[in-house]
Order: structure tokens, then C-alpha cells, then sequence
């Protein structure tokens, strides 16, 4: 590891972690959230979705959410987008940034979004060109990379197959997701390995990790260790895994901080205003703050006393 290499937290707590959370947030709710993850230091920061109200309801103020947004300076807001019609809104909201979200097997396809990967693939290629018509910063994930709920393991190879036709659809990174928390670290080197291989550079290449089955992290070091520089977090660890209830889902940003922290890495974001937005986000869905750092706080090696803790 290189000390003072610089790491970019993606924080999909708005997106990813509400979506998945039963309980309603509102608007004014959302947009103080975020405001306290660029207070803390954030600079990528997925804001919400925008799909259809009836699918994801969770994130039906979208319009709202982007209109309202406070467009900090230097801060990149993507938002997902799943078709032409959710591209009218998102441009009409006043995005500047998407993400494309596709998977490695047709079987996860078929159920979230009713398409096989090659039809989500065509869908995406008008939408991403389009928003590089506009400039737009232009984020696609391969969801299931590792392994799919329904069909059991992925070969790292088809997973670098869909990610290279997304580069060539014009996005410009590729985030590899471990949509079932079931990757463990020699995974991610070898799907990394391929990826580079195969043409999809280091600079474009993001993991989002699930730490349902507590390799979060451990993964995360493997894709630093590759040279991997880009990884999703959600403040609090909201998402929690959809085909696991109960099961912890997106990797914490507090605990991904940490570990970046301690290991010299630069990123930017603030430990002590993290464990601030994941409280008060935990506190709005009236959940305990069950993380790692959440419960313990980070540490100060001078003099051993915990940092941000409640
Ligand atoms: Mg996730």
C-alpha cells in the first residue's frame, strides 16, 4: 500500500441505502442527509433514482430531491437512470451525472428490471449516449459480479464481458457489483486481473461491495492491493440485502473510512461528520446505528480515546 495514494468514496446512502429501507424519508429528510455527507467531506454522492414511482417508491420525489439539491461546488450528484423516459426527468431535474445499473446474469436482469442483460445493454447504449451528448458523467454497474441469487456463481469473465461493452457504450467507469455480499478477496483479485487484461483500466474500474457476509472490507484491501482506486459506501450501512433479510447490506462508509484512515490512504471525507449523517440517517428510519465504527467510534492512536462517538 502507498501511503498518500487518493482513494474516491462513492457514497450511494441516498440511492442504494434508501431504496432498500421500508420506511418512507421524507423529501426535507433526504436533502439534509445530504447535506451533511458533502459537510463531511463526501464529493460523490448518488442522490437518488429515477425509475418508476410504482417500482421504487422510496425514491419517488426524485424530481424534487435533484430540483432542491443544494449543488455544492465540486461535489458530482449522480443519479440512476433507467430508460429515455427516466433520462427526460433527470434532465428536466437538472443532473449533470448518471449511473446505468445492468448485471452479469440475465436471470437478476429478467427480475429487477424485466429485460435480459443484452436488451438492458441496447436500452443503455441510447441513454448513455445521450448523456454524452450533454457532457454528463456517465457511471454503469455490473450487479451480481461475483454471484446471482438465482443462478448461483458468476465467471469473473462475463462479468468483465459486460463491463468492456459498457465502456464501449460510452460510459466512463465501470462499477462491479457484489450484489449478494458473497465475494471474498482472491475473487476480486482475479475478476480485477481480468478486467485489466481485458482492456478496462484501473482509473475507470469501482467496486460496491456488500458486507452481508462480513468480507466487506477485506475485499475492499484486495481491490486496493490491485489498484483499484474507487469504492461505494453507504453511510450507516442502509440497504440492508434484499435476499437476506435481516442480513447487513452495503459496506458503511464510517467503516470504510476507517480502514482508509488507518492505512494513509487521502479521500477527503471527515470520520467524525460520517458517523453524523449515518446517525442522524439511522435516527430517521428508526433503526439502531449498527455498523462497526457506528457502534464503537474511530480511535485516535495519540490517545486512544474514541472519535465521534455518540
Ligand atoms: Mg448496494
Amino acid at each position: 500500500m502507498v501511503a498518500g495514494d487518493h482513494v474516491r468514496i462513492y457514497e450511494v446512502g441516498p440511492r442504494d441505502g434508501l431504496q432498500n429501507e421500508s420506511r418512507p424519508v421524507a423529501t426535507a429528510e433526504k436533502l439534509h442527509y445530504i447535506n451533511l455527507l458533502e459537510s463531511a467531506g463526501l464529493r460523490e454522492i448518488e442522490a437518488t433514482s429515477f425509475v418508476s414511482a410504482r417500482a421504487i417508491p422510496q425514491l419517488a420525489d426524485a424530481d424534487d430531491v435533484m430540483a432542491k439539491l443544494d449543488h455544492a461546488p465540486g461535489v458530482r450528484y449522480p443519479v440512476l437512470v433507467p430508460n429515455s423516459r427516466g433520462m427526460d426527468r433527470a434532465e428536466a431535474a437538472g443532473a449533470d451525472a448518471l449511473a446505468v445499473f445492468t448485471a452479469a446474469s440475465d436471470a437478476f436482469t429478467q427480475q429487477n428490471i424485466g429485460m435480459s442483460v443484452a436488451e438492458s445493454l441496447a436500452v443503455f447504449g441510447t441513454v448513455l449516449a445521450r448523456a454524452s451528448s450533454l457532457g454528463w458523467w456517465r457511471r454503469a454497474y455490473v450487479s451480481t459480479a461475483f454471484g446471482c441469487p438465482y443462478t448461483g456463481r458468476v465467471e469473473p469473465s462475463r462479468a468483465v464481458e459486460v463491463g468492456l461493452q459498457l465502456l464501449e457504450l460510452g460510459a466512463d467507469e465501470v462499477c462491479f457489483g457484489d450484489t449478494i455480499g458473497v465475494a471474498v478477496p482472491s475473487q476480486v483479485r482475479e475478476l480485477t486481473r481480468q478486467a485489466v487484461s481485458a482492456g478496462i483500466p484501473l482509473a475507470r474500474t469501482a467496486y460496491h461491495f456488500h458486507d452481508t457476509r462480513g468480507t466487506g472490507l477485506a475485499n475492499v484491501v484486495a481491490g486496493l492491493d490491485a489498484g483499484v482506486r474507487c469504492f461505494d459506501a453507504s453511510s450507516g450501512g442502509t440497504g440492508g440485502c434484499p435476499y437476506a433479510p435481516g442480513a447487513a447490506g452495503n459496506l458503511a462508509t464510517e467503516d470504510l473510512v476507517y480502514l482508509l484512515d488507518g492505512l494513509g490512504y487521502e479521500h477527503g471525507a471527515r470520520l467524525e461528520g460520517v458517523l453524523e449523517a449515518a446517525r442522524f440517517i439511522a435516527g430517521v428510519l428508526g433503526k439502531p446505528l449498527a455498523t462497526k465504527v457506528g457502534q464503537a467510534g474511530g480511535w485516535d492512536p495519540a490517545t486512544g480515546a474514541a472519535i465521534g462517538r455518540a
